[in-house]
């Protein structure tokens, strides 16, 4: 039987509430599904981490984690410790270690969730948005002078390289290609960016030409977000750089009803490394430890970590648990206005999987 060594690192707040929630999903998957089984292996780093050993991650951390078929994150985020450290000592050092440049992140209304657009169904907003996420704006060039001094100046350098542009474009018109509608919008700023911003522009130009049967447009990422919310059926695959992706997805997941809900992956194409599934919203300190975060973003995570296993059916069955799951409002948490707990959606989405079986093998 397969066994799939999957690495957990819970992380910060609400991560180490919603991982664990998660690996108990994929434990009753493994527990029905009898073609796979999963071994853990957990991970202490974090906030707690870095206040005994003065750094998020041990050093040789990505040694520990090369050898795995996936790693299931939570958030990294500590209000004792400044957010830069937090991000590039944790969740950066892998995405960069490991060359995980495409961001993945689905949208969609799920059933049962009612979404701020007034004017939107369910089936206008079915979104998947790439980020680019190993370079531009979050390249960490850049540097500080004469700090703390009138004179003082500093500097965060956008860094686009071709290499890194095209890679990520023939990634995005690759997933265009493969969903129903075969539609991508190129998202920039080439207008008042007129040097990496045009080369976007230049280079989508050339990768379109080896997806003829890919319709794409080009947007603008202020007009973006108007269209996102005036005309979201327009969209379906979305390309954006690291910073512009980095907001638009936030803002997707909050049209789709909530943070708590939206999964994302941080995608090694070309599986020279583990890649990293993980809910996108960050450690929500003011929520922690009360049972309240809803996991259903962890599970959605899951989803994707199982599709980028190719155990295709397994995740088709866990995306059935989540929608059952949240068509029943009394097991929505306090983010979607309901009263569960973490551990209410977490026994029904196990629950729901453990009846599928049955019902398949009667
Ligand atoms: P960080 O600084 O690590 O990004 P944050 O607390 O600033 O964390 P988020 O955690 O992304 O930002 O979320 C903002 C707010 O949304 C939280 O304070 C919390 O109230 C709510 N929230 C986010 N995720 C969840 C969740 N899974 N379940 C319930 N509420 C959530």
């Amino acid at each position: 039987m397969k066994t799939y060594q999957i690495a957990t690192i819970p992380g910060d707040g609400i991560g180490k509430e919603v991982v664990p929630a998660g690996r108990e999903v994929l434990a009753a998957l493994a527990a029905e599904t009898h073609g796979f089984r999963f071994q853990f292996e957990d991970f202490d780093w974090g906030g707690d981490y870095y206040r005994k050993h003065g750094v998020m991650m041990p050093a040789d951390g990505l040694d520990a984690l090369r050898g795995k078929d996936a790693i299931l994150f939570g958030s990294a985020g500590d209000p004792d410790i400044p957010d830069h450290i937090t991000l590039w000592g944790l969740r950066l050092k892998i995405c960069q270690g490991f060359d995980q440049y495409a961001n993945v992140r689905p949208t969609r209304i799920l059933p049962g969730i009612d979404g701020p657009l007034k004017r939107c169904s369910a089936a206008d907003l079915n979104w998947v948005i790439v980020r680019e996420n190993s370079e531009g704006e979050y390249s960490g060039v850049g540097g500080r002078v004469h700090q703390g001094h009138p004179i003082e100046a500093a500097t965060d350098v956008s860094m686009m390289t071709r290499v890194g542009v095209e890679r990520i474009l023939r990634f995005a018109f690759r997933l265009a290609q493969s969903r129903p509608r075969k539609l991508l919008t190129v998202i920039t700023k080439s207008n008042a960016q007129r040097h990496a911003m045009v080369m976007w522009d230049e280079v989508a130009l050339e990768v379109s030409r080896d997806f003829p049967d890919v319709k794409w447009d080009k947007e603008l990422v202020d007009a973006a977000t108007a269209r996102m919310v005036n005309k979201p059926a327009t969209l379906d695959t979305i390309v954006a750089t690291n910073l512009h992706a980095d907001i638009l997805s936030d803002l997707a997941a909050a049209l789709a009803g909530s943070l708590g809900i939206a999964p994302t992956g941080n995608i090694d194409p070309e599986r020279r490394y583990p890649s990293m599934f993980e809910p996108i919203h960050g450690s929500a300190f003011d929520i922690m430890g009360k049972g309240l975060a809803n996991p259903v973003g962890t599970f959605w995570s899951v989803v994707m970590l199982l599709e980028h296993l190719g155990e295709h059916d397994a995740a088709a069955r866990v995306m059935a648990a989540i929608e059952h799951v949240t068509a029943d409002t009394s097991l929505h948490t306090g983010d979607l206005g309901g009263t569960a707990k973490t551990v209410d959606v977490t026994r029904a989405v196990c629950d729901f999987l453990a009846r599928k079986e049955e019902r398949k093998a009667a």
